[in-house]
């Protein structure tokens, strides 16, 4: 006998009729087991989910607290990450493409559908949603190390940024770049530099708070974004990181070796510019690092830059 699958439907419909409905309909089909959730407002949605499992939620457009496309993106709003099928009864092909472009998996018309279809389109919705993450996930993130790449740090880096802009917050910026790493490559291989290049990425995720943002921002350079600090805070940090590259010992063939690292430090309070100034600063800071002997955390100020147009 093959057994029923579970499916946890979130039902978030105003009208009792039509909720109703969904319920009858679903039930009539045989091969799933459904259990229902309901709740009549987008403000409810956030609770239920903190509560319990949902694994697709069927959203009617027109609520108490949100009317017609928008209804898509406050959930959206509320960081719901589930794939969602638009039940709505206004056949819109317009709102419909909306729908979808703002993250829904369906847009189906009430009135058109039946329990078997529903039911397989639910199937569907929940296939392509775990699809659409995959490929998220290979989009905003590196294949060797797991962190976030590049695109991803600037995408939110840049939001975060303004932000703190706006609100006066303390933002920092660290830059690491591992020292003399093509001698590493050259003495013991690429697949051991990709090694170390994993174990770094590791150590930062245990060294940082989860509120910071960390990226391989190319080859053996790594960025680090972190809210909420001043410059004793940044600095403490960036020594600890530099200090538990420096003590973690890496591995090749049986035999342990040490790496070290360069880290230059901006704050945002020194920056006149957008975002990229902020890193321009991280990195000319790196560069003096580097110069001035590596395995060494230097913070960025203006003197740095004018010592550095002066060569
Ligand atoms: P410095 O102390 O000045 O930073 O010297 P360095 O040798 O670290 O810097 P350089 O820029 O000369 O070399 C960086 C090397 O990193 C060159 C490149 O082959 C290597 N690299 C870049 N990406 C990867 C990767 O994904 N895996 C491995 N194994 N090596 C990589
Ligand atoms: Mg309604
Ligand atoms: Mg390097
Ligand atoms: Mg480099």
């Amino acid at each position: 006998m093959i057994s029923k699958s579970n499916l946890s439907v979130l039902v978030v419909e105003d009208n009792p009729g039509d909720y109703d409905l969904v319920v009858e309909y679903l039930s009539a089909v045989g091969n799933t087991n459904y259990q229902f959730q309901h709740c009549t407002s987008v403000q409810e949605v956030s609770a239920i989910l903190k509560d319990s499992r949902v694994d697709v939620i069927l959203l009617d457009l027109s609520l108490p607290d949100s009317s017609g496309i928008d209804t898509v993106s406050n959930m959206r709003g509320i960081n719901v990450d589930l794939p969602i099928i638009v039940l709505t009864g206004t056949d819109n092909d317009e709102l419909g493409e909306q729908a979808i472009q703002q993250g829904a998996q369906e847009y189906l018309n009430k009135n058109e559908v039946s329990g078997r279809m529903l039911a397989r389109i639910i199937r569907y919705a929940i296939k392509r949603k775990k699809m659409d993450k995959k490929l998220e996930t290979l989009a905003l993130t590196d294949p060797l190390t797991g962190l976030y790449n590049r695109r991803y740090f600037f995408e939110r880096g840049w939001n975060e940024y303004v932000r703190a802009r706006r609100y006066h917050h303390h933002l920092a910026i660290i830059m690491v770049d591992l020292d003399f790493f093509k001698q590493i490559n050259d003495k013991h291989g690429h697949a051991c530099g990709d090694k170390v290049l994993m174990e770094v990425a590791k150590l930062f995720l245990q060294t940082l708070r989860d509120v910071d943002l960390v990226a391989r921002f190319g080859g053996e350079e790594f960025i680090i974004l972190i809210p909420e600090t001043d410059q004793a805070g940044v600095e403490f940090l960036a020594q600890r990181i530099r200090q538990e590259i420096y003590d973690t010992p890496m591995e090749h063939n049986g035999k342990n070796f040490n790496i070290t690292a360069s880290l230059g430090v901006a704050l945002i309070e020194g920056v006149v510019g957008d975002f990229e100034s902020l890193i321009n600063q991280a990195d000319i800071a790196l560069y003096h690092a580097k110069e001035n002997g590596r395995n060494k955390v230097e913070l960025y100020d203006v003197n740095l830059a004018s010592k550095l147009a002066s060569k």
